[in-house]
């Protein structure tokens, strides 16, 4: 049968645009439809305003330590709307660039809902087009816990529109998005709550990692209540009081819930297609991102395995190599480097120390202080670096960094841990003085061992 289009990509994000535009540059006839935003989440409501508003939010502090370097500048009042608006006109045309990227590349756009009609058959606003292959690349949103009052407060998405800054935020979760925003809120102006039910945010991540992130929030003033998670939202005009778990009334003017994301699938109509779903609502794909029906593709936040921008990307290019190419490209999945734009930032790439050592015996490096410039400030702002190193192999496991710079620090190192660099690597790469960077070329003590009574079994 002869169908109209080579592929068809359903939504127009990281991974949709990285894909039809690779696709079409091989040759292929291509169609992509995105019905809210070219660019998706992360251009529009995800990383990129996300960390503009957390530079907004630097800027603050920045203003106050430059009187520590002689700087006579008082912060004024922080105008909202003036950075909202410079903050929508650079999405907006990042979002353009998104469609125009698409557009240069030959893929037919289409600004539309897409459905699925039959397993090659898609519906767009009362139009239909026929597809050989189809790529799910729909993404996620936020999701709205069930808990009563849950209507007054808000997701992400509604956190880049907010009309001003409120006063009083409570947050609701302590993962990415909850650290995230507990820094922006709380470096604009506002009293900052972050509810989380963990004793310490980030699960997941290394444990003296997130013991630094709790420290550090507390640093900057932001009001930690672990252990505990919101009971009720209660409304009184524009006032909220949060109700917690643990029996604390907090007065806020926003309550935010930051509780992880759901993947995009309703409406699409992917039971005429016979497509399978986990019980999350993820998409089922395999290794090569084929759904149970295999001319039909997912990638992205869709699967929801790593939901996390360049993973997304890297999926949609290695798929449009694969299907139209001469291969893909070989992508290291392994040890994706990821990063909490928190104030201060933190950001790693490998193994955790618990998961490491649950493997066997692992030598620890760590290394905390001040960064030079905080000697000036008086900021009370700490640096925390850390490594794992296999005791057998000397191979670098996981590399772990809270403190200012951290998700560009930790960037290049990943590229040493994808090259399987040992510590004797890092101890012979000459440091950049000074720099904060350095700190992990010249580690030479180790910290402690761990690992060993199971190695011992
Ligand atoms: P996360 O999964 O990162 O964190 C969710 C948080 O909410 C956790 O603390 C979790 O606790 C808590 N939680 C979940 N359900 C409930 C509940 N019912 N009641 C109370 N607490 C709850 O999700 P986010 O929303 O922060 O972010 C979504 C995803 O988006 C991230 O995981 C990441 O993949 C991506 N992202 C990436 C960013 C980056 O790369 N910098 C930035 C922002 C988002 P617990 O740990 O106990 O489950």
């Amino acid at each position: 049968m002869a169908y109209e289009f080579d592929l068809f990509v359903i939504g127009g994000g990281s991974a949709g645009v990285r894909c039809g535009r690779i696709a079409a540059g091989h040759g292929a006839r291509v169609a992509v439809a995105e019905e809210r935003f070219w660019g998706g989440i992360c251009v529009n409501v995800g990383c990129i305003p996300k960390k503009l508003m957390a530079q907004a939010a630097e800027y603050g502090a920045w203003a106050e330590d430059a009187r520590g370097f002689g700087w006579d500048i008082s912060k004024g009042p922080h105008d909202w709307a003036a950075f909202v608006g410079a903050k929508d006109r650079e999405i907006a045309r990042l979002s353009n660039v998104y469609r125009k990227v698409l557009e240069g590349a030959g893929a037919t756009i289409f600004e539309a809902h897409a459905s699925f009609i039959d397993p090659h058959t898609l519906e767009l606003g009362g139009r239909r087009v026929t597809a050989e292959r189809i790529v799910i690349a729909t993404g996620g949103h936020p999701e709205r816990p069930a808990l009563p009052g849950a209507e007054h407060g808000i997701v992400s998405d509604a956190a880049f529109y907010l009309p001003g800054l409120p006063e009083r935020v409570v947050i609701l979760g302590g993962g990415y998005i909850g650290a995230e925003f507990a820094g922006i809120f709380k470096g604009l102006g506002a009293e900052v709550h972050m509810v989380y039910r963990q004793p310490l945010p980030l699960r997941g991540f290394d444990e003296d990692l997130r013991a630094a992130l709790a420290e550090a929030m507390e640093a900057e003033g932001i009001r930690l209540h672990p252990s505990a998670i919101i009971a009720e939202v209660r409304a009184d005009g524009a006032s909220r009081v949060a109700l917690l778990s643990d029996g604390a009334e907090l007065q806020a003017d926003l309550v935010f819930f930051a509780i992880g994301r759901r993947p995009n699938v309703a409406g699409l109509g992917l039971e005429q297609a016979g497509v399978a779903l986990d019980p999350f609502g993820a998409v089922i794909v395999d290794a090569e991102m084929r759904t149970n029906q295999a001319h039909i593709h997912a990638i992205g936040d869709v699967t929801d395995r790593l939901n996390l921008t360049p993973v997304a990307t890297a999926e949609g290019h290695a798929l449009a190599d694969r299907l139209f190419g001469s291969g893909p490209r070989e992508w290291n999945f392994a040890n994706v480097p990821t990063a909490v734009f928190s104030a201060p930032p933190l950001a790693t790439v490998g193994l955790t120390e618990a998961v490491a050592a649950a493997r066997g015996p692992v030598e620890i490096y760590i290394a905390r202080f001040t960064p030079l410039r905080h000697h000036l400030t008086g900021r009370r702002r700490q640096t925390l670096m850390k490594l794992v190193v296999d005791q057998a192999s000397q191979r670098v496991l996981g590399a772990h960094m809270l403190g200012e710079e951290a998700p560009e620090i930790v960037q290049g190192l990943a590229v040493a841990l994808t090259c399987g660099a040992t510590k004797a690597d890092l101890d012979r790469t000459i440091g950049i003085h000074p720099t904060a960077a350095e700190e992990f070329v010249t580690m030479r003590t180790r910290t402690r061992l761990a690992g060993v009574a199971r190695a011992a079994e």
